[in-house]
């Protein structure tokens, strides 16, 4: 049976999966483990796969990044400028590619994630949209006219600027390179350092949350002038308080002011900024997705 694997490396767990060439929405083996050191964490995926290997046609890996896309340079492959130990600098499709001789994609976890969502999930259909994740940090992907976006390098819109007012929120951020950019502002590490609290431990009706829907609206309201998305899916640790999406969706509507006529944004809001519909599995079967990519364009 021909097989596609697929490697979700977080900055916090891996998940590797395979999945049949004939029905790869379903993952038939899956294995989930913290991301250590490069080394054994890259050679926990590798061995994964074993078993699979004479079945694989193709591999695709979705990573945390900023990671180098560019098939021409010599850090191919790499992760790159992460302020993770041990992470800087570290190869990460090198090891891959040795052990396996098929083709393989590689792209941003978010990328991934979004490619997964358009062929399965909450982007069916649309061919130009974004998917957002508020955990550890704040990560965007974005395909564009049916492309994922790359370029220069990657987006990172989780280093959008968002409106700081510093009287109503004096916390001066956390992100090392920025500080208070959108990611540096609306974490989950960075709700927990403002309020001396993990994001989880706030009620509903605490100010954090308000606080939070705005920052994430003001990011959103640069996407949609920017790339004009035809639907944002919002995901990631802090979403999954499910009193914030309705309030990210007012507060988007407020910000924007009636600018942008969309009759979808307008009239039904809530469909344009919804969840993912992969639930946590739209970050493996994302990067099943690109293993079947990097399959088809290996084949042009
Ligand atoms: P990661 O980004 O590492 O893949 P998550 O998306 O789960 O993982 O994000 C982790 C962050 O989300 C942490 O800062 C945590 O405090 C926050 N978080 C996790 N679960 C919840 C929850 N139910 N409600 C609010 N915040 C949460
Ligand atoms: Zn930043």
């Amino acid at each position: 049976m021909g097989l596609f694997g697929g490697i979700e490396a977080g900055g916090t767990k891996f998940v590797c999966a395979v999945a049949s060439v004939a029905r790869p929405c379903e993952v038939l083996a899956e294995e989930r483990f913290p991301t250590t050191t490069p080394v054994d964490t890259i050679k926990r995926a590798v061995d994964f796969f074993e078993p699979y290997a004479a079945d694989l046609h193709g591999l695709g890996i979705a990573s945390f990044g900023p990671v180098d896309l560019d098939r021409s340079s010599p850090t191919y492959g790499f992760v790159t400028t992460t302020p993770k130990p041990n992470w800087s600098y570290a190869d990460l499709v090198g090891p891959v590619a040795e052990a396996y001789a098929v083709p393989i994609a590689f792209d941003t976890d978010v990328n991934g994630a979004a490619l997964g969502e358009h062929r399965w999930g909450a982007a069916r259909g649309l061919d130009t949209f974004c998917y957002f994740t508020i955990g550890t940090g704040i990560g965007g992907g974005a395909m564009v006219n049916g492309a994922m976006v790359h370029g220069l390098l990657h987006p990172e819109m989780g280093h959008l600027i968002v409106p700081h007012d510093l009287v109503t929120d004096p916390f001066k951020g956390c992100c090392p390179f920025h500080g208070d950019c959108f990611e540096g502002m609306a974490s989950g590490p960075a709700m927990e350092r403002r309020w001396g609290a993990r994001a989880e431990s706030l009620p509903p009706d605490h100010p954090a949350w308000d606080l939070e829907a705005t920052y994430i609206a003001e990011a959103f309201r640069s996407v949609v002038c920017i790339l004009s998305p035809q639907r944002i899916i919002l995901g990631g640790g802090v979403m999954s308080q499910p009193h914030v999406l309705p309030l990210v969706r007012s507060k988007l509507l407020g910000t924007l002011n009636g600018y942008i006529q969309a009759k979808s944004l307008l009239d039904d809001v809530e469909s344009y900024i919804v969840a993912p519909s992969l639930g946590n599995q739209s970050g493996v079967l994302g990067a099943i997705a690109l293993g079947m990519r990097a399959v088809a364009e290996a084949a042009l």
